[in-house]
């Protein structure tokens, strides 16, 4: 450390500084730089080995050092308790439903048959269990009721959430049960590698009224096969696009540019609108019945929020 970053005055771990809990790191392969995604703000960001040494070395430099505000600002480091904000914002979310609807996430599981290595869920295993299962039930049940919802939206998340497909059959009917009970209209998406897409578990999805699902590419064809490979190595891209031709209406097939937008910034590789006119030249995202939307990087970082219009009150009682 040079000597302008010495402190005058208090250090940053004086002054209340510490690094976030809620970060999850990842090295970009092939270079010095390193990918945070802070959980709590929900902000994924680049870092340079120097801002990595500077949020290692808190208790040695100045509290106003240039690069504190700045990693501040990406929530990788705090100077307040991460866990009490945390459950306050719950209870404030909680206080204040989005008018109409309640979303609920569900991971049946976190194992996943691509080792994206950008991913964190790449070591996941099991799945949910029957107990778990029975408590999101009912937290859906509370849900819908303190929120006198008149829609409830479920996303299958995961790890690949169709390794746990017999979770999402046993939990969608239960689910559905509790919004029809309440007059409620329910919606479920899906977020999927699709490589695990067949005739039967379209079949599947169908029946667990699964409308909606998203699927992930990180490129055209070895593009993608670069990051989104199989656990062991292998190609991915080819069967999806294949699998693709089983998602027929009433399902709708999203595709967003996503999770490649954070190491794009970095290798400055395909442009959005050339990923696009590849896939269009390849004409299965032509279909009317699909929808191609393209997370476009200029910064490096990006948050993924998408606050809803808070307008209506109300209190659950747990
Ligand atoms: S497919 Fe999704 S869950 Fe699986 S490793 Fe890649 S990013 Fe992670």
């Amino acid at each position: 450390m040079n000597s302008s970053d010495r402190h005058q005055g208090r250090t940053a771990t004086e002054a209340g500084w510490h690094i976030s809990r809620y970060n999850i790191a990842a090295r970009i392969p092939g270079t010095k730089m390193t990918v945070i995604f802070n959980t709590y703000r929900r902000i994924c960001a680049v870092y340079t080995p120097i801002e990595l040494h500077i949020m290692r070395v808190l208790d040695e430099v100045s509290e106003n050092h240039p690069l504190i505000g700045r990693l501040a600002s990406r929530g990788v480091i705090a100077n307040y308790d991460e866990r009490e904000a945390f459950a306050l914002q719950r209870t404030l979310s909680c206080a204040h439903a989005p008018v109409g609807g309640v979303s609920i996430t569900i991971c049946p599981t976190l194992a996943c048959n691509f080792e994206c290595p950008y991913c964190f869920a790449t070591r996941g295993r099991g799945k949910m269990t029957p107990e778990v299962q029975d408590d999101v039930v009912a937290f859906a049940a509370r849900m819908l009721d303190a929120a006198n919802a008149k829609e409830l939206t479920i996303t299958w998340f995961g790890g690949e959430p169709l390794m746990a497909t017999d979770v999402i059959e046993a939990l969608s009917p239960r689910l559905i049960e509790v919004a029809e009970e309440r007059g409620c209209k329910y919606e479920a998406w899906i977020f999927t590698n699709g490589h695990l897409l067949s005739q039967s578990v379209v079949d599947l999805l169908l029946r667990c009224r699964v409308t909606y699902v998203h699927i992930p590419l990180d490129g055209v064809g070895v593009t993608n096969d670069a990051t989104r490979r199989l656990v062991g190595g292998g190609p991915t891209y080819q069967r999806i696009v294949d699998n693709l031709g089983l998602l027929k209406p009433p399902i709708k097939t999203l595709m967003p540019k996503s999770s490649r937008g954070i190491l794009q910034t970095c290798e400055s590789s395909a442009s959005s609108t050339s990923m696009q006119e590849q896939l269009e030249t390849e004409g299965w995202i032509l279909r009317p019945e699909s929808t191609f939307s393209f997370r476009d990087l200029t910064d490096d970082y990006f948050q993924i929020t998408n606050p809803a219009p808070w307008t209506k009150a109300f209190r659950l009682d747990f």
